[in-house]
């Protein structure tokens, strides 16, 4: 059944043109929208009052298994470099978590998502403790608040063979049933075998590897000392850059010829501002990366306007970047889950912006309110696959209240494992 947005204000994500009219809304995967001649007597109706109504946001990297992090006791000693934040930090609680606090970080995150006017997110998991199912866990927790997903298990050598051969099998397992990527963490904790392997079941099931790229400086030290080679070079001799799935995420340290060598592959590349800021891994530089560039909160939250105005205050010391420019980084993900046809993204998507201009609002100056007004409190609704999962900053899909409670519950118990 269509969805009729009366009196709304619609800006076209791709063009920012302006129309005030009635839509309609198809429901389910892949629906359209368009301006209604007329809304039917009995026609399911949601009055925007003329508020803006335009696409909903996607996260193009997150970590859903960090959401029970927030305020956790310090670690046991304080990391002096990003290999310590690992080890020192996310690699004790991904090893600890277990089915029930991992179904309460997606739901955390789901519901977060959602009050953000996110409807997608695209995930990078981790939970070496328990990997069975754990990719079904999420995904039915982010089904059942209505968000999207494109997932992975990341796939290392950093447990040993044992856990190495688990993750592939819960890739495996969930690949045969979802469309998800190939998650592997990074080069250095990556073994040849491992690599090919992962490629291949790329190959095989038409989809690209999900790998974290030169975050820091050490992940290329580490490959030009075990691999004679660097870590853009290592990925393409595997083929690991064929795929127009690939997601790259940070490439902070590349050198000038592994830029080249990603900008002349399929692969895609996400930048994480926030993220870089909060481990002290150095500033993103999109030069000589070409344009196949989105953005991603990497754990650190699920709100796509607060990454899109770091990342654009972070552009003003790489050289300036315009708030148009900014936007379109923002918006390139709807191009590559296109580009891939990953369902989850159609035009039935919307975000319903309670944003009353304090300055005069045109199609050419959105993307400047976007960096300097907009933000997830003007969010009033969200419209996920055609239906309604927000309104009036209320979650409709869930018990809220429910949710959170049960979260503490398991946030308290992973803390005590730590
Ligand atoms: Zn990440």
């Amino acid at each position: 059944m269509s969805l009729y947005l009366r009196d709304a204000t619609f800006i076209d994500w791709r063009t920012l043109e302006f129309t005030r009219g009635d839509l309609e809304v198809d429901e389910g995967d892949g629906g359209g929208i368009r301006l209604a001649e007329e809304i039917p007597a009995y026609g399911c109706v949601y009055d925007c009052g003329g508020r803006l109504v335009t696409k909903a946001f996607v996260i193009g990297h997150h970590h859903i298994y960090s959401a029970l992090a927030r305020g956790m006791p310090a670690p046991k000693r304080t990391p002096r470099n990003f290999v310590e934040i690992l080890e020192l930090i996310w690699w004790n609680i991904d090893r600890k978590l277990d089915a029930a606090m991992i179904r309460s970080c997606a739901q955390v995150v789901a519901l977060e998502a959602a009050l953000h006017g996110c409807t997608f997110i695209i995930d990078h998991h981790a939970s070496p403790g328990a990997p069975s199912d754990s990719l079904h866990i999420i995904a039915e927790a982010l089904d059942e608040i209505g968000i999207s997903h494109l997932l992975c298990y990341e796939l290392s050598d950093r447990d040993g063979a044992g856990a190495r051969d688990a993750g592939l099998r819960e890739t495996e397992a969930y690949l045969r049933q979802r469309p998800g990527l190939v998650g592997l963490h990074a080069s250095f904790t990556v073994k040849d075998e491992l690599l090919e392997r992962a490629v291949g079941m790329a190959r095989d099931f038409k989809t690209g590897v999900h790998i974290h790229v030169a975050e820091a400086a050490s992940d290329e030290e580490h490959c030009m000392a075990e691999h004679g080679c660097t870590v853009a070079e290592r990925l393409e001799r595997a083929g690991a850059l064929e795929s127009t799935a690939t997601l790259l995420a940070h490439c902070l340290h590349l050198t000038p010829a592994e830029r080249a060598i990603v900008q002349d592959s399929n692969a895609w590349v996400v930048h994480n501002t926030q993220s870089n800021q909060n481990n002290n891994v150095g500033r993103f530089d999109p030069k000589g990366l070409g344009d196949r560039i989105f953005i991603g909160t990497d754990g650190m939250h699920s709100d796509v306007l607060a990454a899109t105005r770091a990342m654009y205050l972070e552009g003003q010391a790489a050289g300036g970047l315009a708030p148009l420019a900014a936007y379109r980084r923002m918006r390139r993900v709807h191009d590559y889950l296109e580009a891939n046809r990953i369902p989850g993204d159609g035009e039935n998507n919307l975000v319903i912006l309670d944003y009353p201009p304090p300055t005069p609002l045109t199609p050419e100056n959105f993307p400047g309110h976007m960096m300097y007004g907009l933000s997830s409190r003007h969010v009033h609704a969200v419209i996920s696959d055609g239906r309604v999962i927000m309104r009036d900053r209320q979650v409709l899909s869930a018990d809220v209240s429910e949710v959170l409670a049960e979260a503490r519950v398991q946030a308290q118990r992973l803390w005590e494992m730590l």
